[in-house]
């Protein structure tokens, strides 16, 4: 079954959309922004007289507005850093990449229209205007999705537990990693919790091998993971008796 046809979050802007229904991400992503600068502030920026664009990415952006004030963050940033080195920042380029079922649509209409060329400089920090270049990519990050060293900055946040694939053995009646049909591994057996394991590692070394590609020379990464505090890989906390108990039974 190939997952990343099927599985997006809920496009749109209704009372149920994922628009409307991520809140607690941007109030985590707010908290965490320091980090963030932090690691903007490491990037190398190419300060040479006709410099490419600073080009940045949004992996697993979903359809919401908080991949647009993060790519807003980033690229606010950056330009802050040109301005303090005295050197005109170059133009930007931001990429929202999510699966090709993800409601594109939708993001772009959550996007403040283009400054005229004409206020590039000074509409730059005016709010309620976006002075950078888009594009929308589909494809799953576990795949290259950009050419060689083309990119600056990568940003992904709560969309790395998107796993590439329900492990084979988890569904294999004859496997000793069977779920039972279960779709979530709170309360499952050793063996089938490293299933999950190994297809976590497989698809996170695919991921970082394709960013390796693509990165440019001195460009940078952010990921935001979830976690969990129990060291037992089957305890799932509240989600897990949100969705091992109740959804499934739904
Ligand atoms: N980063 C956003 C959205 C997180 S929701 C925010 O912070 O609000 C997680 C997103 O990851 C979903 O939109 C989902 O479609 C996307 N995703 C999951 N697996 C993916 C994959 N293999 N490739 C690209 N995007 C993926």
């Amino acid at each position: 079954m190939k997952l990343e046809r099927l599985l997006s979050m809920k496009g749109g802007k209704g009372q149920d959309s994922y628009a409307n229904n991520s809140q607690a991400q941007a109030m985590h992503a707010r908290s965490m922004l320091h980090l963030l600068e932090e690691t903007l502030d490491n990037v190398h920026l190419n300060t040479s007289a006709s410099p490419p664009p600073f080009t940045a990415v949004d992996l697993g952006c979903s359809s919401g507005a908080n991949t647009v004030h993060i790519i807003d963050f980033i690229v606010k940033h950056i330009s802050k850093r040109f301005d303090s080195a005295g050197i005109d920042p170059p133009e930007f380029t931001a990429f929202f990449a999510d699966l090709p079922s993800n409601d594109f649509n939708t993001l772009f209409q959550l996007l403040p229209p283009l400054v005229s060329n004409s206020c590039m400089e000074e509409c730059l920090a005016a709010d309620g205007n976006r002075s950078y270049f888009v594009a929308g990519v589909p494809g799953s990050f576990y795949r290259r999705l950009f050419p060689a060293r083309t990119i600056d900055f990568f940003h992904s946040a709560f969309s790395l537990h998107w796993l590439s694939q329900v492990p084979e053995s988890v569904t294999d009646r004859r496997s000793a990693a069977y779920n039972r049909g279960r779709v979530f591994i709170h309360g499952a057996g050793e063996k089938t919790t490293t299933a999950y394991k190994r297809q976590f590692q497989a698809d996170l070394a695919e991921f970082l091998r394709a960013r390796a590609a693509e990165v440019k020379r001195g460009g940078a990464m952010f990921l935001v993971c979830l976690g969990r505090t129990s060291l037992d890989p089957t305890d799932q906390g509240g989600a897990g008796l949100l969705f091992g108990t109740h959804f499934q039974d739904a």
